[in-house]
């Protein structure tokens, strides 16, 4: 059966490429029917905290992408923390050294840093010099018994190699004369991680180990470590890298790069699953609009790209735009609706004002948090006061565009003035069609020359969404008292 697991260390936030990998992993789980495991790789004590897992762990379920087994739900591979499994690592440490994968090494801290030194001279690679792989049981018994701290390392073949298939590499193969023999649990009895993470591994029946490219070098050591404790091998899928748009990593310096920002910043989970599955994944079509659904139909390990994949959050937002509108129109409108209601904006969260603002707003805005500015914008441009005000200005001197809007401003101001324009607003969309085509009438102006001064006058803004709602949406809000006081 498919048992795969993401293995998030709690030392940050959820950063981007590790909600790739977790992503990854769920659709590979719920694409084979399989398991989506969850292990918090907490042996690193001094960085490692609950603040950070609690984070993570809130981000993926943020995300959409649920556990079937780890913390919070069970299982029956448990304990889902490494810091509570160290039992089983000593025991299988136990078992390695019994059957001679793994020797007591007893050399000091400056014994080590010597070997080094001479290997530099020698100008070969810094390896441990394999000074107690071969030592006689006579001696080990002599600084047992001088209670010599010693750690436990594993005995790496001298010659030949080692190579797996990874899933998305093809062949990779590694030479195993450079690698040196490697400690696997230090003196203080603390298991290392590449040991734990194999051991973990190994006994949760992890059958796809798909994780970051960053963590090739690990599985050469892991590979060796399953040998030895004679568990068979999982495949392996390595990830390439999230690039920033000059190819270097994507690091804090390209702007946000953790998960809870962008949800901060007002992205929806849906939008950010979505992108991250097109960061080194296709289905081989145009289609790159998905839901978590449609994306565990499609996905395959074998589409997934080797070389890096550009984050660009300028499509990410592209994209949040895409699910925004996607959502239902009711959902939506509540959706903003509370959102102009808690941000002061609106005294409203629902009714038909908001759904129309909504309506007409919608497709100018691609993140939630965008309607603030675009229906603040929109109300509080002050008409009166514009309409007043070019029609006080004397002609001269002026430029002849704002000559134009000065006739066109004079006549509205009347209609506003005289309650002409309000009446016909209060008819809605077909009242305001005919107030507008007797107003053209009126100044001989049709087309462009009519609507441009209109759409200027009336709603500050050269472009916008539709004249007539918007007008309709100002008039009423200033009607109906639903804006609130700081708005205006
Ligand atoms: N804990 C590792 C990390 O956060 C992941 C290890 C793995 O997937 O094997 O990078």
């Amino acid at each position: 059966p498919v048992r795969v697991r993401f293995a998030p260390s709690p030392t940050g936030n959820l950063h981007v490429g590790g909600a790739r990998t977790a992503l990854f992993n769920y659709l590979f789980a719920r694409s084979k029917g399989g398991k989506f495991v969850l292990r918090i790789e907490d042996t690193d004590l001094e960085r490692s905290t609950r603040e950070s897992e609690e984070a993570v762990l809130r981000d993926l379920a943020w995300l959409g992408l649920d556990w079937d087994e780890g913390p919070g739900v069970g299982g029956d591979y448990g304990p889902y923390r490494q810091s509570e499994r160290n039992a089983m690592y000593k025991q299988y440490a136990e078992k390695l050294l019994e059957s001679g994968h793994v020797y007591r090494c007893f050399c000091s801290n400056e014994e080590l840093e010597k070997m080094k030194e001479i290997a530099e001279l020698k100008k070969l690679p810094p390896v441990y010099s394999g000074k107690w792989a071969t030592a006689a049981d006579g001696e080990v018994e002599e600084e047992l018994a001088k209670g010599t701290p010693y750690t436990y390392r594993f005995r790496v073949p001298k010659e030949g190699s080692l190579k797996i298939n990874d899933l998305i590499r093809g062949e990779v193969s590694w030479k195993l004369d450079t690698l040196g023999d490697f400690v696997i649990m230090r003196s203080n009895g603390q298991p290392v991680y590449n040991f734990c993470v194999t051991v973990d591994d190994a006994t949760m029946a992890i059958s796809h180990v798909i994780r970051a490219e960053e963590h090739l070098p690990n599985t050469l050591r892991q590979a060796l470590i399953y040998k030895a404790l004679g568990f068979p091998m999982p495949s392996f899928a390595h990830v390439s890298l999230i690039l920033a748009p000059d190819r270097s990593k994507l690091s804090k310096r390209h702007g946000a790069t953790s998960v809870g920002q962008y949800r901060d910043m007002g992205y929806l989970p849906q939008a950010m699953v979505n992108y991250l599955a097109l960061l080194g994944w296709g289905d081989g079509t145009e289609n790159e609009f998905f839901t978590i659904d449609q994306l565990v139909e499609k996905f395959s390990i074998g589409r997934v790209n080797k070389s890096g994949a550009v984050f660009d959050s300028t499509k990410l937002r592209w994209m949040n735009g895409q699910h925004l509108r996607a959502i239902p129109f009711e959902e939506l409108s509540q959706l903003i609706g509370e959102r102009w209601k808690s941000t002061g904006l609106l005294t409203e969260s629902e009714g038909p004002f908001v759904e129309d603002a909504v309506q007409l707003l919608k497709d100018g805005i691609d993140l939630v948090t965008d309607s603030d500015t675009a229906l603040s914008s929109l109300l509080s441009y002050p008409v009166h006061a514009t309409l007043t005000s070019f029609c006080l200005c004397s002609p001269e001197g002026r430029p002849i565009v704002e000559d134009k809007l000065s006739e066109v401003s004079a006549h509205l101001l009347a209609a506003y003035d005289s309650g002409e324009l309000f009446g016909a607003l209060e008819e809605g969309l077909a009242g305001w069609q005919k107030w507008v085509k007797g107003f053209g009438k009126t100044l001989k102006r049709k087309g462009k020359s009519l609507f441009m001064p209109l759409r200027v006058l009336l709603t500050g803004k050269l472009h916008g969404p539709d004249m007539g709602s918007s007008v309709i949406l100002i008039y009423k809000a200033g009607n109906h008292g639903i804006v609130s006081p700081q708005a205006g």
